[in-house]
């Protein structure tokens, strides 16, 4: 079987700064300790598992906010990837924890965006995945009743702004840019004046093109990432519906099935922007050495 490694794959830029940072943290002597991550660092498990060996316990399970009441005074605090809404960072300020901002620049980049478009008299259609940490974050720059999700078509219709309401339309870093077309499309059709900012980051554009391409002359296509990985669960449903070609979603070389490639001879491989190497280059090895003749 032919195993094309599709690229750019796996640990994106802050991806790796998040993970860096969590390694310094632990590494340090001076940070006071216990050590936490408010949520998972990334959507893998297998990167949780690396800091919990370093010592870095993983609060998971529920809201930000609530999740900062289990950490206990004094400790050490980091928030994640994913980003933090300002009023769980002044909570961490109130109760005197120590804390990292792992932030990644481009969802920085977003909630900037909207800090901005609240101050100019906007209100924020956000477009993401409810129960997602991200939308969590970044909502939580706007004011009650400025702000409202949208996951769903059905979402749309229970918009609460009239009219006259300025609006800016947002969309969650991971996302693909063929699901929120549908979205915003429908957002436009109720609001035709609202602006769209689309805020899908590069690493994500970059990841779901190169697999739709590499898709197109393949049989199959294979995404290793966390099942709670939300671009890993992207990249499955760009191969499906723009490439109209299998995707499956596996977390680790021990999820792979023979049974799926009996009949294949040209395989494609890619990572979330969450997965470690390692576990992508576990899963390469395994198709490489994948024997036709074992297809009987
Ligand atoms: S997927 Fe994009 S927004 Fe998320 S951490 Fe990576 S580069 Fe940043």
């Amino acid at each position: 079987m032919d195993v094309v490694k599709i690229t750019p794959r796996g640990y994106c830029y802050g991806v790796v700064d998040a993970m860096t940072m969590a390694r310094q943290v632990a590494k340090d002597s001076n940070v006071p300790r216990p050590i936490y991550v408010l949520g998972q660092i990334v959507h893998n498990r297998h990167a949780v598992d690396e800091l919990e060996s370093l010592g870095i316990k993983t609060l998971d399970g529920g809201r930000r906010d609530e999740l900062l009441d289990q950490v206990p005074e004094g400790a050490t605090v980091i928030f994640t990837a994913h980003g933090i809404s300002p009023h769980v960072k002044e909570k961490a300020r109130q109760r005197r924890l120590n804390f990292f901002d792992a932030t990644c620049p481009d969802v920085t980049k977003t909630h900037t965006l909207i800090q901005e478009k609240i101050q100019q008299g906007y209100s924020i259609i956000y477009i993401g995945s409810k129960g997602h940490p991200e939308p969590e974050g970044a909502m939580g720059e706007a004011p009650e009743g400025r702000v409202a999700l949208v996951s769903t078509i059905d979402d749309v219709r229970e918009l609460p702004f009239d009219g006259s309401t300025p609006l800016a339309i947002v969309t969650q870093t991971t996302l693909s840019q063929w699901d929120t077309e549908s979205l915003i499309a429908a957002v436009q059709e109720r609001y035709p004046l609202a602006e769209v900012h689309n805020e899908i980051c590069l690493a994500t554009q970059l990841r779901q093109e190169a697999a739709v391409k590499a898709a197109s002359d393949v049989d199959m296509v294979v995404v290793v990432g966390d099942r709670r990985s939300n671009n890993s669960n992207r990249l499955v449903e760009v191969v499906k519906k723009v490439a109209g070609k299998p995707a499956v979603r596996v977390e680790q070389v021990e999820d792979l099935n023979p049974v799926w490639f009996q009949s294949i001879d040209r395989v494609a491989v890619t990572a979330g922007s969450s997965t470690p190497t390692q576990v992508t280059r576990e899963v390469i090895r395994w198709l490489e050495e994948y024997c036709p003749t074992e297809r009987n």
